[in-house]
Protein backbone atom coordinates (compact mmCIF):
# COMPACT_ATOMS: atom_id res chain seq x y z
CA UNK A 1 0.00 0.00 0.00
CA UNK A 2 1.52 3.54 -0.88
CA UNK A 3 0.93 6.65 0.84
CA UNK A 4 -1.91 7.06 -1.41
CA UNK A 5 -4.03 5.98 1.24
CA UNK A 6 -4.50 9.29 3.30
CA UNK A 7 -5.58 10.79 -0.69
CA UNK A 8 -8.70 8.76 -0.03
CA UNK A 9 -9.76 10.14 3.10
CA UNK A 10 -12.79 12.28 3.82
CA UNK A 11 -12.07 14.19 6.50
CA UNK A 12 -14.93 15.59 9.23
CA UNK A 13 -12.82 18.19 10.88
CA UNK A 14 -10.65 21.32 9.83
CA UNK A 15 -7.32 21.25 10.83
CA UNK A 16 -5.76 24.29 12.77
CA UNK A 17 -3.51 26.79 10.99
CA UNK A 18 0.25 25.42 12.75
CA UNK A 19 1.86 28.16 15.22
CA UNK A 20 4.95 28.88 14.47
CA UNK A 21 7.55 26.76 16.41
CA UNK A 22 4.58 23.71 16.94
CA UNK A 23 5.64 20.89 18.50
CA UNK A 24 6.57 18.11 16.29
CA UNK A 25 4.63 15.05 16.91
CA UNK A 26 4.60 11.59 15.82
CA UNK A 27 1.36 10.13 16.34
CA UNK A 28 1.28 6.02 16.03
CA UNK A 29 -1.15 3.24 16.05
CA UNK A 30 0.96 0.25 16.01
CA UNK A 31 -1.02 -2.04 13.01
CA UNK A 32 -1.71 -1.41 9.85
CA UNK A 33 -3.50 1.19 8.36
CA UNK A 34 -6.51 -0.54 7.92
CA UNK A 35 -6.47 -1.49 11.26
CA UNK A 36 -5.77 1.95 12.72
CA UNK A 37 -7.94 4.00 10.81
CA UNK A 38 -11.18 1.82 12.31
CA UNK A 39 -10.28 2.81 15.42
CA UNK A 40 -12.63 5.43 16.74
CA UNK A 41 -10.08 6.18 19.75
CA UNK A 42 -7.07 6.74 17.04
CA UNK A 43 -9.47 9.19 15.11
CA UNK A 44 -10.49 11.49 17.37
CA UNK A 45 -7.19 11.69 19.19
CA UNK A 46 -5.72 12.49 15.57
CA UNK A 47 -8.23 14.75 15.11
CA UNK A 48 -7.99 17.03 18.59
CA UNK A 49 -4.51 17.13 17.61
CA UNK A 50 -4.76 18.32 14.51
CA UNK A 51 -6.82 21.36 15.77
CA UNK A 52 -4.28 22.54 17.77
CA UNK A 53 -2.14 24.92 16.45
CA UNK A 54 0.73 24.62 18.41
CA UNK A 55 0.79 20.68 17.47
CA UNK A 56 2.42 19.75 14.15
CA UNK A 57 0.64 16.17 13.81
CA UNK A 58 2.19 13.47 11.34
CA UNK A 59 0.66 9.81 11.32
CA UNK A 60 2.71 6.31 11.62
CA UNK A 61 1.39 2.68 10.89
CA UNK A 62 3.23 -0.23 10.52
CA UNK A 63 2.85 0.22 6.92
CA UNK A 64 2.47 3.52 5.87
CA UNK A 65 3.28 6.78 7.04
CA UNK A 66 3.04 10.83 6.56
CA UNK A 67 6.24 12.49 6.37
CA UNK A 68 7.36 12.58 9.73
CA UNK A 69 9.72 15.31 11.47
CA UNK A 70 13.59 14.94 11.19
CA UNK A 71 12.95 15.30 14.96
CA UNK A 72 9.78 14.55 16.75
CA UNK A 73 9.70 15.91 20.06
CA UNK A 74 6.96 13.83 21.04
CA UNK A 75 5.92 10.23 19.71
CA UNK A 76 2.25 8.79 20.75
CA UNK A 77 0.85 5.72 20.87
CA UNK A 78 -2.60 4.69 20.67
CA UNK A 79 -2.83 0.72 21.71
CA UNK A 80 -5.89 -1.43 21.31
CA UNK A 81 -4.82 -4.73 21.07
CA UNK A 82 -2.20 -5.93 23.57
CA UNK A 83 0.07 -7.58 21.41
CA UNK A 84 0.58 -4.94 19.10
CA UNK A 85 3.40 -4.30 22.14
CA UNK A 86 5.67 -5.69 19.66
CA UNK A 87 4.94 -3.04 16.82
CA UNK A 88 5.39 -0.20 19.63
CA UNK A 89 9.02 -1.01 19.72
CA UNK A 90 9.06 -2.02 16.00
CA UNK A 91 8.26 1.59 15.82
CA UNK A 92 10.68 2.95 18.44
CA UNK A 93 13.67 1.43 17.50
CA UNK A 94 12.96 2.42 13.29
CA UNK A 95 12.33 5.65 14.94
CA UNK A 96 15.81 5.10 16.22
CA UNK A 97 14.19 5.60 20.16
CA UNK A 98 15.88 3.67 23.03
CA UNK A 99 12.83 1.15 23.36
CA UNK A 100 13.34 1.88 27.17
CA UNK A 101 11.99 5.03 28.56
CA UNK A 102 14.86 4.72 31.31
CA UNK A 103 17.42 4.89 28.44
CA UNK A 104 16.69 8.28 26.97
CA UNK A 105 18.14 11.29 27.14
CA UNK A 106 16.81 14.99 26.83
CA UNK A 107 17.23 15.29 23.23
CA UNK A 108 14.92 12.46 22.35
CA UNK A 109 11.41 12.34 22.14
CA UNK A 110 9.21 12.04 24.85
CA UNK A 111 6.76 8.42 24.53
CA UNK A 112 3.26 8.82 25.41
CA UNK A 113 0.73 5.88 25.33
CA UNK A 114 -3.04 5.43 26.01
CA UNK A 115 -6.12 3.52 25.05
CA UNK A 116 -8.20 0.43 26.43
CA UNK A 117 -5.01 -1.62 26.70
CA UNK A 118 -2.59 0.59 28.45
CA UNK A 119 -5.66 1.92 30.75
CA UNK A 120 -6.33 -1.33 31.97
CA UNK A 121 -3.05 -2.57 33.41
CA UNK A 122 -0.60 -0.41 32.27
CA UNK A 123 1.98 -2.02 34.74
CA UNK A 124 4.14 -4.68 31.57
CA UNK A 125 4.46 -2.01 29.32
CA UNK A 126 5.66 0.37 31.76
CA UNK A 127 8.98 0.53 30.90
CA UNK A 128 8.87 1.29 27.87
CA UNK A 129 6.88 4.70 27.76
CA UNK A 130 7.53 7.57 29.87
CA UNK A 131 4.41 8.95 30.08
CA UNK A 132 0.93 7.11 29.84
CA UNK A 133 -2.61 8.52 30.07
CA UNK A 134 -5.03 6.85 31.77
CA UNK A 135 -8.82 7.53 30.65
CA UNK A 136 -10.81 9.42 28.54
CA UNK A 137 -9.09 11.77 26.11
CA UNK A 138 -11.44 14.34 25.97
CA UNK A 139 -10.16 16.42 28.36
CA UNK A 140 -7.00 14.55 29.35
CA UNK A 141 -5.19 14.73 26.23
CA UNK A 142 -5.01 18.53 26.19
CA UNK A 143 -4.49 18.88 30.08
CA UNK A 144 -1.37 16.96 29.21
CA UNK A 145 -0.05 18.88 26.14
CA UNK A 146 -0.77 22.58 27.52
CA UNK A 147 1.11 21.37 30.83
CA UNK A 148 3.56 19.86 28.28
CA UNK A 149 4.09 23.19 26.82
CA UNK A 150 5.02 24.73 30.00
CA UNK A 151 8.09 22.87 30.37
CA UNK A 152 9.09 22.31 26.84
CA UNK A 153 12.21 23.53 27.47
CA UNK A 154 13.35 21.86 30.53
CA UNK A 155 15.02 18.60 31.20
CA UNK A 156 13.38 15.65 31.01
CA UNK A 157 13.29 14.95 34.56
CA UNK A 158 11.89 18.37 34.93
CA UNK A 159 9.44 17.71 32.24
CA UNK A 160 7.92 14.42 33.80
CA UNK A 161 7.69 15.49 37.46
CA UNK A 162 5.28 18.83 36.06
CA UNK A 163 3.51 16.14 34.32
CA UNK A 164 2.73 14.02 36.89
CA UNK A 165 1.03 17.08 38.81
CA UNK A 166 -1.76 16.62 35.61
CA UNK A 167 -4.89 14.55 37.13
CA UNK A 168 -4.97 11.32 34.63
CA UNK A 169 -0.95 11.63 33.71
CA UNK A 170 1.03 8.61 35.13
CA UNK A 171 4.49 8.84 34.67
CA UNK A 172 6.14 5.23 35.51
CA UNK A 173 9.60 5.87 36.18
CA UNK A 174 8.25 8.15 39.19
CA UNK A 175 7.13 5.29 41.10
CA UNK A 176 9.17 2.40 42.99
CA UNK A 177 7.71 -1.12 42.68
CA UNK A 178 9.54 -3.85 45.43
CA UNK A 179 8.86 -7.19 45.75
CA UNK A 180 8.63 -9.87 48.36
CA UNK A 181 11.32 -11.83 46.24
CA UNK A 182 12.42 -11.51 42.60
CA UNK A 183 9.85 -14.52 41.62
CA UNK A 184 6.65 -13.62 44.39
CA UNK A 185 4.44 -10.89 44.55
CA UNK A 186 4.89 -6.99 45.06
CA UNK A 187 5.63 -5.66 48.40
CA UNK A 188 4.95 -2.34 47.58
CA UNK A 189 4.60 0.68 44.84
CA UNK A 190 6.08 3.97 46.09
CA UNK A 191 6.33 7.39 44.57
CA UNK A 192 10.12 8.45 44.42
CA UNK A 193 9.24 11.56 45.25
CA UNK A 194 7.13 13.05 48.23
CA UNK A 195 5.83 15.53 46.03
CA UNK A 196 4.50 13.10 42.93
CA UNK A 197 0.83 11.78 44.02
CA UNK A 198 1.00 8.77 45.41
CA UNK A 199 -2.31 6.89 43.05
CA UNK A 200 -3.03 8.49 39.34
CA UNK A 201 -7.09 8.76 39.22
CA UNK A 202 -8.20 7.18 35.83
CA UNK A 203 -9.88 10.23 34.16
CA UNK A 204 -13.76 10.20 33.41
CA UNK A 205 -15.07 12.70 30.56
CA UNK A 206 -18.80 13.21 32.24
CA UNK A 207 -20.29 15.28 28.69
CA UNK A 208 -23.28 14.25 27.23
CA UNK A 209 -21.72 14.66 23.39
CA UNK A 210 -19.81 11.62 22.65
CA UNK A 211 -17.63 10.30 19.75
CA UNK A 212 -18.00 10.14 16.16
CA UNK A 213 -15.62 9.47 13.44
CA UNK A 214 -13.31 12.20 12.07
CA UNK A 215 -12.39 10.03 8.65
CA UNK A 216 -14.25 8.06 6.29
CA UNK A 217 -12.26 6.20 3.88
CA UNK A 218 -12.72 2.72 1.38
CA UNK A 219 -9.26 1.62 3.18
CA UNK A 220 -10.46 1.05 6.50
CA UNK A 221 -11.27 -2.61 7.58
CA UNK A 222 -14.91 -1.56 7.81
CA UNK A 223 -14.84 -0.07 4.33
CA UNK A 224 -16.31 3.45 4.18
CA UNK A 225 -17.86 3.34 7.44
CA UNK A 226 -18.88 6.30 9.75
CA UNK A 227 -19.09 5.44 13.57
CA UNK A 228 -21.23 6.96 15.93
CA UNK A 229 -20.75 6.27 19.95
CA UNK A 230 -23.79 6.19 21.49
CA UNK A 231 -23.01 5.15 25.05
CA UNK A 232 -20.44 5.14 27.17
CA UNK A 233 -19.40 2.26 29.82
CA UNK A 234 -22.47 -0.13 30.72
CA UNK A 235 -25.00 -0.19 33.62
CA UNK A 236 -24.77 -4.10 34.03
CA UNK A 237 -21.48 -4.47 35.80
CA UNK A 238 -20.98 -7.98 34.91
CA UNK A 239 -18.25 -8.81 37.28
CA UNK A 240 -15.83 -10.32 34.85
CA UNK A 241 -16.38 -6.75 32.14
CA UNK A 242 -13.36 -4.43 31.70
CA UNK A 243 -15.61 -2.81 29.50
CA UNK A 244 -18.42 -1.74 32.62
CA UNK A 245 -16.13 -1.67 35.79
CA UNK A 246 -13.18 0.70 33.87
CA UNK A 247 -15.28 3.10 32.50
CA UNK A 248 -18.22 3.42 34.73
CA UNK A 249 -20.54 5.89 35.10
CA UNK A 250 -22.79 4.68 32.57
CA UNK A 251 -22.99 7.67 29.88
CA UNK A 252 -25.58 8.23 26.72
CA UNK A 253 -25.11 10.90 24.05
CA UNK A 254 -27.56 13.15 23.76
CA UNK A 255 -29.63 12.60 20.44
CA UNK A 256 -30.23 16.04 20.00
CA UNK A 257 -26.89 17.56 20.66
CA UNK A 258 -24.44 14.82 19.88
CA UNK A 259 -25.74 11.39 17.51
CA UNK A 260 -27.81 13.25 15.28
CA UNK A 261 -25.58 16.13 14.13
CA UNK A 262 -22.74 13.34 13.76
CA UNK A 263 -25.18 11.22 11.67
CA UNK A 264 -26.08 13.94 9.38
CA UNK A 265 -22.60 14.93 9.02
CA UNK A 266 -21.30 11.40 8.49
CA UNK A 267 -23.95 10.76 6.43
CA UNK A 268 -23.25 13.45 3.60
CA UNK A 269 -19.90 11.37 2.93
CA UNK A 270 -20.92 7.71 3.16
CA UNK A 271 -24.03 5.39 3.70
CA UNK A 272 -22.75 3.12 6.36
CA UNK A 273 -23.12 3.75 9.68
CA UNK A 274 -21.87 1.99 12.50
CA UNK A 275 -23.62 2.52 16.23
CA UNK A 276 -21.09 1.85 19.21
CA UNK A 277 -21.12 1.27 22.46
CA UNK A 278 -20.93 -1.66 25.28
CA UNK A 279 -24.89 -1.75 25.07
CA UNK A 280 -26.28 0.38 22.86
CA UNK A 281 -29.83 -0.45 23.33
CA UNK A 282 -29.59 0.64 26.96
CA UNK A 283 -29.86 4.15 25.84
CA UNK A 284 -32.64 5.42 27.09
CA UNK A 285 -33.63 6.96 23.72
CA UNK A 286 -32.82 4.22 21.60
CA UNK A 287 -36.11 4.00 19.99
CA UNK A 288 -35.85 7.18 18.62
CA UNK A 289 -32.88 7.15 17.21
CA UNK A 290 -34.15 4.12 15.23
CA UNK A 291 -37.04 6.16 14.75
CA UNK A 292 -34.64 8.77 13.23
CA UNK A 293 -32.82 6.46 11.34
CA UNK A 294 -36.12 4.93 9.54
CA UNK A 295 -37.12 7.98 8.17
CA UNK A 296 -37.05 7.35 3.93
CA UNK A 297 -33.89 9.80 3.40
CA UNK A 298 -31.58 6.78 5.23
CA UNK A 299 -33.01 3.75 3.30
CA UNK A 300 -30.01 3.07 1.64
CA UNK A 301 -28.08 3.71 4.62
CA UNK A 302 -26.34 0.25 6.00
CA UNK A 303 -26.32 0.00 9.48
CA UNK A 304 -24.30 -2.44 11.71
CA UNK A 305 -24.10 -2.42 15.59
CA UNK A 306 -22.48 -4.01 17.95
CA UNK A 307 -23.54 -6.57 20.31
CA UNK A 308 -27.07 -5.58 21.90
CA UNK A 309 -28.73 -6.79 25.20
CA UNK A 310 -30.59 -10.09 24.94
CA UNK A 311 -33.85 -8.68 26.30
CA UNK A 312 -33.94 -5.39 24.31
CA UNK A 313 -34.18 -8.03 20.68
CA UNK A 314 -37.77 -6.47 19.33
CA UNK A 315 -39.38 -6.74 16.39
CA UNK A 316 -38.82 -3.26 15.55
CA UNK A 317 -35.04 -3.53 16.18
CA UNK A 318 -34.71 -6.67 13.86
CA UNK A 319 -36.68 -5.26 11.47
CA UNK A 320 -34.93 -1.70 11.45
CA UNK A 321 -31.94 -3.76 10.87
CA UNK A 322 -33.21 -5.96 8.02
CA UNK A 323 -34.50 -3.04 6.50
CA UNK A 324 -30.34 -1.61 6.44
CA UNK A 325 -28.94 -4.68 4.99
CA UNK A 326 -28.31 -6.53 8.36
CA UNK A 327 -28.36 -10.10 8.17
CA UNK A 328 -27.52 -11.43 11.74
CA UNK A 329 -27.78 -9.57 15.87
CA UNK A 330 -25.73 -10.61 18.53
CA UNK A 331 -26.65 -11.01 21.98
CA UNK A 332 -23.93 -11.92 25.10
CA UNK A 333 -25.86 -14.60 26.83
CA UNK A 334 -22.30 -15.80 29.17
CA UNK A 335 -23.64 -19.27 29.79
CA UNK A 336 -26.91 -21.44 29.15
CA UNK A 337 -26.88 -22.14 33.15
CA UNK A 338 -29.01 -19.83 34.97
CA UNK A 339 -26.01 -20.55 37.73
CA UNK A 340 -23.36 -19.12 36.10
CA UNK A 341 -25.44 -16.26 35.07
CA UNK A 342 -26.19 -15.18 38.45
CA UNK A 343 -22.73 -15.60 39.57
CA UNK A 344 -21.30 -12.95 36.66
CA UNK A 345 -24.52 -10.68 37.49
CA UNK A 346 -25.92 -11.08 34.12
CA UNK A 347 -29.66 -10.66 34.68
CA UNK A 348 -30.98 -12.54 32.39
CA UNK A 349 -33.19 -15.61 32.37
CA UNK A 350 -34.17 -18.38 29.79
CA UNK A 351 -36.78 -17.32 28.36
CA UNK A 352 -35.47 -14.24 27.60
CA UNK A 353 -33.10 -15.47 25.44
CA UNK A 354 -35.54 -17.63 23.17
CA UNK A 355 -37.86 -14.28 23.51
CA UNK A 356 -34.89 -12.80 21.69
CA UNK A 357 -34.45 -15.23 19.31
CA UNK A 358 -37.91 -15.17 18.07
CA UNK A 359 -37.94 -11.69 17.83
CA UNK A 360 -34.90 -11.71 15.85
CA UNK A 361 -36.57 -14.14 13.73
CA UNK A 362 -39.90 -12.46 13.54
CA UNK A 363 -37.93 -8.99 12.08
CA UNK A 364 -36.41 -11.19 9.33
CA UNK A 365 -33.10 -11.67 10.33
CA UNK A 366 -31.52 -14.99 9.10
CA UNK A 367 -29.02 -16.05 11.98
CA UNK A 368 -28.29 -15.12 15.54
CA UNK A 369 -24.60 -14.79 16.55
CA UNK A 370 -25.14 -15.44 20.49
CA UNK A 371 -21.43 -15.33 23.12
CA UNK A 372 -20.55 -17.19 25.72
CA UNK A 373 -17.35 -17.78 27.99
CA UNK A 374 -16.19 -20.84 29.25
CA UNK A 375 -14.15 -21.15 32.73
CA UNK A 376 -16.08 -18.61 34.61
CA UNK A 377 -15.28 -19.13 38.55
CA UNK A 378 -18.02 -21.41 40.01
CA UNK A 379 -18.50 -22.68 36.57
CA UNK A 380 -19.01 -26.50 36.41
CA UNK A 381 -19.23 -29.06 33.84
CA UNK A 382 -23.02 -29.70 33.90
CA UNK A 383 -23.27 -25.89 33.47
CA UNK A 384 -21.53 -26.29 29.99
CA UNK A 385 -23.89 -29.09 29.63
CA UNK A 386 -26.68 -26.61 29.95
CA UNK A 387 -24.99 -23.77 27.61
CA UNK A 388 -24.94 -26.88 24.83
CA UNK A 389 -28.71 -28.10 25.90
CA UNK A 390 -29.66 -24.13 25.23
CA UNK A 391 -28.52 -23.79 22.33
CA UNK A 392 -29.84 -27.07 20.82
CA UNK A 393 -33.30 -26.15 22.17
CA UNK A 394 -33.26 -23.31 20.38
CA UNK A 395 -32.57 -24.55 17.30
CA UNK A 396 -35.83 -26.57 17.66
CA UNK A 397 -38.03 -24.04 18.86
CA UNK A 398 -36.68 -21.60 16.34
CA UNK A 399 -36.07 -23.37 13.18
CA UNK A 400 -34.93 -21.64 10.18
CA UNK A 401 -32.72 -19.15 12.06
CA UNK A 402 -29.07 -19.85 11.68
CA UNK A 403 -27.35 -20.27 15.37
CA UNK A 404 -23.83 -19.65 15.90
CA UNK A 405 -22.06 -19.37 19.56
CA UNK A 406 -19.18 -17.91 19.78
CA UNK A 407 -17.15 -18.55 23.07
CA UNK A 408 -13.94 -16.95 24.73
CA UNK A 409 -12.14 -18.00 28.10
CA UNK A 410 -13.15 -16.17 31.24
CA UNK A 411 -9.80 -13.61 31.38
CA UNK A 412 -9.48 -11.95 34.32
CA UNK A 413 -8.83 -7.80 34.60
CA UNK A 414 -7.77 -5.78 36.64
CA UNK A 415 -10.45 -2.99 38.23
CA UNK A 416 -13.16 -5.74 38.24
CA UNK A 417 -14.36 -8.21 40.85
CA UNK A 418 -13.40 -10.86 39.49
CA UNK A 419 -9.77 -9.64 39.21
CA UNK A 420 -8.57 -11.90 41.80
CA UNK A 421 -9.22 -15.00 39.86
CA UNK A 422 -7.52 -16.91 37.35
CA UNK A 423 -7.86 -18.68 33.97
CA UNK A 424 -9.35 -22.10 34.73
CA UNK A 425 -7.08 -24.80 33.22
CA UNK A 426 -10.31 -26.99 32.69
CA UNK A 427 -11.67 -24.20 30.06
CA UNK A 428 -9.74 -25.72 27.06
CA UNK A 429 -11.34 -28.69 27.47
CA UNK A 430 -14.53 -27.34 28.13
CA UNK A 431 -14.80 -25.60 24.69
CA UNK A 432 -13.61 -29.02 23.31
CA UNK A 433 -16.79 -30.33 24.91
CA UNK A 434 -19.12 -27.42 23.76
CA UNK A 435 -17.97 -27.91 20.31
CA UNK A 436 -17.92 -31.78 19.89
CA UNK A 437 -21.86 -31.30 21.65
CA UNK A 438 -22.75 -28.62 18.64
CA UNK A 439 -21.06 -28.83 15.92
CA UNK A 440 -22.65 -32.45 15.76
CA UNK A 441 -25.96 -30.53 16.38
CA UNK A 442 -25.27 -28.31 12.95
CA UNK A 443 -24.80 -25.14 15.31
CA UNK A 444 -21.70 -23.05 14.49
CA UNK A 445 -19.48 -23.25 17.43
CA UNK A 446 -16.64 -20.41 17.14
CA UNK A 447 -14.05 -20.60 19.68
CA UNK A 448 -11.60 -17.90 21.04
CA UNK A 449 -8.01 -19.60 20.92
CA UNK A 450 -7.52 -20.65 24.54
CA UNK A 451 -3.48 -19.74 23.84
CA UNK A 452 -4.94 -16.33 23.14
CA UNK A 453 -6.64 -16.25 26.72
CA UNK A 454 -3.47 -17.46 28.76
CA UNK A 455 -1.21 -14.55 26.84
CA UNK A 456 -4.38 -12.17 27.54
CA UNK A 457 -4.43 -12.88 31.32
CA UNK A 458 -0.47 -13.08 31.56
CA UNK A 459 -1.01 -8.84 30.34
CA UNK A 460 -3.29 -8.24 32.13
CA UNK A 461 -2.15 -9.29 35.69
CA UNK A 462 1.34 -8.71 34.46
CA UNK A 463 3.96 -6.39 36.58
CA UNK A 464 6.74 -4.41 35.57
CA UNK A 465 9.09 -7.89 35.52
CA UNK A 466 7.61 -8.58 32.37
CA UNK A 467 9.64 -5.69 30.32
CA UNK A 468 12.11 -8.24 30.00
CA UNK A 469 9.78 -10.89 28.58
CA UNK A 470 8.28 -8.87 26.11
CA UNK A 471 11.49 -8.03 24.39
CA UNK A 472 12.27 -11.76 24.43
CA UNK A 473 9.12 -12.55 22.88
CA UNK A 474 9.35 -9.76 20.37
CA UNK A 475 11.98 -12.29 19.07
CA UNK A 476 10.63 -15.37 19.46
CA UNK A 477 6.98 -14.80 18.33
CA UNK A 478 3.89 -14.39 19.37
CA UNK A 479 2.70 -17.99 20.20
CA UNK A 480 1.88 -19.44 23.71
CA UNK A 481 5.21 -21.23 23.22
CA UNK A 482 7.62 -18.39 23.03
CA UNK A 483 6.14 -17.06 25.78
CA UNK A 484 6.59 -19.96 28.29
CA UNK A 485 10.48 -20.16 26.42
CA UNK A 486 10.97 -16.51 27.33
CA UNK A 487 9.59 -17.71 31.13
CA UNK A 488 12.31 -20.80 31.32
CA UNK A 489 14.68 -18.19 30.01
CA UNK A 490 14.40 -15.82 32.80
CA UNK A 491 13.30 -18.31 35.56
CA UNK A 492 14.53 -17.26 39.04
CA UNK A 493 14.20 -13.33 37.78
CA UNK A 494 10.12 -13.02 37.58
CA UNK A 495 7.61 -15.41 38.83
CA UNK A 496 6.46 -18.07 36.76
CA UNK A 497 3.77 -17.88 33.67
CA UNK A 498 1.19 -19.61 36.59
CA UNK A 499 1.75 -17.16 38.77
CA UNK A 500 -0.01 -14.17 36.60
CA UNK A 501 -2.34 -16.67 34.79
CA UNK A 502 -4.01 -19.35 36.87
CA UNK A 503 -3.36 -18.81 40.37
CA UNK A 504 -6.01 -17.17 42.50
CA UNK A 505 -4.52 -14.00 44.62
CA UNK A 506 -5.56 -13.13 47.63
CA UNK A 507 -8.03 -10.32 48.15
CA UNK A 508 -5.15 -8.49 50.38
CA UNK A 509 -2.08 -8.50 48.04
CA UNK A 510 -0.97 -5.85 46.48
CA UNK A 511 -1.75 -5.47 43.01
CA UNK A 512 0.70 -4.70 40.04
CA UNK A 513 -2.07 -1.38 39.52
CA UNK A 514 -2.85 -0.70 43.06
CA UNK A 515 -1.27 2.84 42.57
CA UNK A 516 -3.72 3.59 39.51
CA UNK A 517 -7.32 3.99 40.95
CA UNK A 518 -10.30 2.98 38.69
CA UNK A 519 -13.82 4.14 38.98
CA UNK A 520 -14.36 2.43 41.86
CA UNK A 521 -12.58 1.50 45.34
CA UNK A 522 -11.25 -1.94 45.72
CA UNK A 523 -13.58 -2.06 48.94
CA UNK A 524 -16.47 -2.16 46.81
CA UNK A 525 -14.87 -4.63 43.89
CA UNK A 526 -14.19 -7.13 46.93
CA UNK A 527 -17.92 -6.71 48.13
CA UNK A 528 -19.06 -7.47 44.36
CA UNK A 529 -16.84 -10.78 44.64
CA UNK A 530 -18.35 -11.59 47.77
CA UNK A 531 -21.78 -11.38 46.35
CA UNK A 532 -20.59 -13.85 43.40
CA UNK A 533 -18.75 -15.86 45.75
CA UNK A 534 -22.52 -16.65 47.67
CA UNK A 535 -24.27 -17.89 44.70
CA UNK A 536 -21.37 -20.18 43.99
S1 LIG B 1 -23.89 -6.54 29.58
FE1 LIG B 1 -22.04 -6.83 28.33
S2 LIG B 1 -21.00 -4.84 28.34
FE2 LIG B 1 -22.54 -4.83 29.98
S3 LIG B 1 -21.43 -5.43 31.81
FE3 LIG B 1 -22.31 -7.27 30.94
S4 LIG B 1 -20.73 -8.13 29.59
FE4 LIG B 1 -20.18 -6.00 30.02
Amino acid sequence: MSNSVFSLEKRLFTPANLADNAIPLIYAFPNEYSVGITSLGYQVVWALLSQRPDIDVSRLFTDVREPLPTQAELIGFSLSWELDYVNVLNLLEDQQVPLRAGDRSDDQPLVFGGGPVLTANPEPFAAFFDVILLGDGETLLDDFLDAYQQVRENSRRHQLKALAQVPGVYIPALYEVTYISDDGPLAAISPIDSDVPAVVQKQTYRGNVLSASTVVTEKAAWENIFMVEVVRSCPEMCRFCLASYLTLPFRSASIEASLIPAIERGLEQTRRLGLLGASITQHPEFEALLDYISQPQYDDVRLSMSSVRTNTVTPQLAKTLVSHGAKSITIAIESGSQKVRDIVNKKLDTNEITAAAQQAKAGGLKSLKLYGMAGVPGEEQEDLSETANLLIRLKKQVPGLRLTLGCSTFVPKGHTPFQWYGVNRQAEKRLKFLQKQLRSQGIDFRPESYSWSVIQALISRGDRRLASLLELTRGYGDTLGSYRRAFKDLKGQLPPLDFYVHDQWPTDRVLPWEHLAGPLPKATLIKHLTEAQQVM
